[in-house]
């Protein structure tokens, strides 16, 4: 194995996600690669910076730190690969990645946590930069509710990109995107011939322990082997600060969760009009995501 790929919808839950995959021995997250070799590609500064200034927002990404606690124009591992490649295609970015990760951390897994679908097809196995064979994914999907609760806190910063119109964020089309996505999500891996596991989001924070076992003995290794005191490797351009490690000592890993959605009751006002949405969030917490 040399790849993890974490696909899922944005705010699911994939920053803990990975920051518990990069706690184990050997494996190397990356945070959103796709992101980062996109920007520099075009040799542009993030769209959702642009959005996040444009409603007054000063959490914008070009501020924060690599989550490995330098600037992020001084960190180990990406200020050499981003001047490299600026300005190549993303194929040559790609294969740069996979040259500089592998004198970087020889033999070890890489974390991609990308998110978007059939990313780990597109950008490593198409161009036979990883054999499939050698290739994770996970899907990680996240309660609809929890889910449009955080997409529509969001909405302004993602209507300030300027690219939406009216009402396309509105609780309901939030709702059946995630249905759709997430059912396409599953059927995409289904037929894909790729090792793959589904993860509950929510399953993963309240049974943390078991479910990491689940998630090791997929990816291969020793379920007895979960260790939450190892300061996770990552480099990841755009994490919350909430990733950056202060006390590297004393670490361990906690999960947590945003309750915030359980005043929401937007969703109540559809009533049936969700009813398929509901009833593929309840497939998928109580029959993909479980242990067999
Ligand atoms: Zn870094």
């Amino acid at each position: 194995m040399k790849l993890v790929y974490i696909q899922s919808l944005s705010r699911s839950g994939s920053t803990f996600l990975q920051k518990v995959l990069a706690a184990q021995a050997g494996m190397v997250s990356l945070g959103e690669v796709e992101r980062v070799l996109k920007n520099a590609s075009l040799k542009r500064e993030d769209p959702y910076d642009d959005a996040r200034r444009a409603v007054g927002n000063k959490h914008t990404h070009d501020k924060s730190p690599c989550s490995c606690g330098a600037l992020r124009n001084e960190c180990s591992f990406w200020k050499p690969l981003l001047e490299e490649v600026s300005g190549r295609s993303m194929p040559d970015c790609y294969a740069g990645l996979m040259r500089h990760f592998e004198e970087q951390y020889p033999g070890q897994v890489l974390v991609d946590s990308s998110k978007l679908a059939l990313g780990y097809k597109k950008n490593y196995v198409a161009p036979g930069l990883v054999s499939a064979s050698d290739v994770r994914v996970i899907l990680l999907i996240r309660d609809y509710r929890a889910w449009c609760h955080s997409m529509q806190k969001r909405k302004k910063i993602r209507y300030a990109t300027g690219t939406y119109p009216p009402g396309y964020h509105s609780y309901l089309m939030d709702a059946y995107r995630w249905l759709w996505n997430n059912q396409r999500g599953v059927q995409q891996l289904k037929t894909s011939g790729i090792a793959h596991c589904i993860v509950s989001h929510e399953r993963l924070v309240f049974d943390f322990e078991s479910e990491m076992k689940r998630i090791l003995t997929f990816l291969g290794r020793d379920p007895e082997s979960l260790s939450l005191s190892s300061v996770p490797v990552m480099h990841e351009l755009f994490g919350s600060h909430s990733l950056k490690i202060e006390n590297a000592e004393s670490y361990r890993i906690a999960p947590s969760y945003d309750p915030s959605w359980l005043s929401d009751n937007s969703g109540t006002c559809y009533g049936p009009i969700l009813y398929p949405v509901a009833r593929f969030n309840h497939y998928v917490h109580e029959k993909l995501t479980r242990a067999a």
